[in-house]
């Protein structure tokens, strides 16, 4: 196999603040191979959403990355210039955000922005980029493309301009999606097609995909891995089957016991109490050990690594007995 698209390694991301540095991603790792699509999913808060920017290039100071490594297809892009890594992003990387009207421009009609970049990372002519735009929004599923595509954003419906955003993410033909809450703000029956779409497009093309929600029905919908992170650090990480149905970390144990099913009556949704801490109030040892119902002492001093267990690593004590401790990147 090759190079992943996509390989994180121990990246750490902070922020300087009058009361110190925070650390937002502390040493997180893991790789996205090529027509994969990665979930990454944790509260509001557990750093899914910062790990997306630094791939792209988009932490803002006061935020920085401080360390580890950011490789597209084997190529380093953490330390490229703002200038280099501006030409990855919409070529190589394509976004998608929750809400598609960050991502278009209302003045102009969709296909005026989707002929511009399509002739800002292709050779293509005029005319041509024109019939490439039309060929996107018909694969993306808008009815009668070659009308619609002098439509302005707002003559489109929540999930037709989310579509529309979509086939912009997709005119470079980019290695890596990176598709941060692309359905939150979307009626539920039109998540869903979004979703399949998606997944659709990235088996399809083979285009790498990181999702990022708290959504773990979304997850569990998409996508092939699963990385659960909580206070900058990756829980677990593996096979969605094995990660949804039978989660190891506790932190994921309640993740999944809160997604709701069509048998839901049955069972009462189980809550985590507490709530994510803040970074500047991180606790030691393991990060969620005031919420976990299986703390012991160990848990207060000591921070859990991942330790690899049923063929997926897991960083939490309870599975540190009989296993050998193994780097999260290596669950493949
Ligand atoms: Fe709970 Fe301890 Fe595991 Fe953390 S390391 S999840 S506190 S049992």
């Amino acid at each position: 196999m090759g190079a992943p698209v996509l390989s994180v390694r121990n990246l750490k991301v902070e922020f300087v603040t009058r009361r110190g540095v925070l650390k937002a991603i502390d040493d997180v790792s893991f790789d996205i191979e090529r027509g994969e699509v990665l979930g990454v999913v944790g509260e509001s808060g557990a750093g899914k959403s910062v790990t997306g920017s630094a791939v792209i290039g988009l932490i803002d100071p006061p935020g920085r990355i401080a360390g580890g490594q950011i490789l597209l297809n084997g190529e380093r892009i953490d330390n490229m210039s703002p200038e280099q890594i501006r030409k990855v992003r919409g070529k190589r990387v394509g976004m998608i955000f929750q809400d598609p009207l960050t991502s278009l421009n209302p003045l102009y009609t969709v296909g005026e922005q989707l002929e511009e970049t399509i002739q800002t990372h292709t050779n293509l002519t005029r005319a041509g980029a024109r019939k490439r735009a039309v060929d996107l929004l018909a694969e993306v599923g808008i009815p009668a493309p070659d009308r619609r595509i002098d439509s302005y954003p707002h003559e489109f419906s929540g999930g037709m301009r989310q579509r529309v955003v979509i086939a912009l993410a997709l005119c470079a033909d980019p290695e890596l999606i990176i598709a941060d809450e692309p359905t939150t703000a979307l009626d539920v029956s039109v998540q869903a097609q979004v979703i399949a779409l998606l997944k659709r497009l990235g088996r399809e093309r083979g285009t790498a995909i990181m999702l990022v929600t708290h959504d773990m029905g979304v997850i569990a919908e998409t996508a092939d891995r699963v990385a659960v992170m909580y206070a900058g650090r990756i829980a677990e990480i593996g096979p969605v089957e094995k990660v949804v149905r039978q989660p190891l970390h506790p932190y994921a144990q309640g993740l999944m016991g809160a997604i709701p099913t069509l048998k839901g009556h049955i069972h009462r949704l189980t809550q985590i109490p507490g709530s994510m801490p803040r970074l500047s109030a991180i606790p030691p040892g393991c990060s969620f050990n005031p919420r976990c119902p299986f703390a012991f002492e160990r848990c207060k001093v000591d921070r859990p690594e991942a330790i690899a267990r049923y063929e997926h690593p897991v960083a939490c004590h309870l599975y540190d007995q009989s296993s050998a401790k193994v780097e999260v990147a290596s669950d493949r």
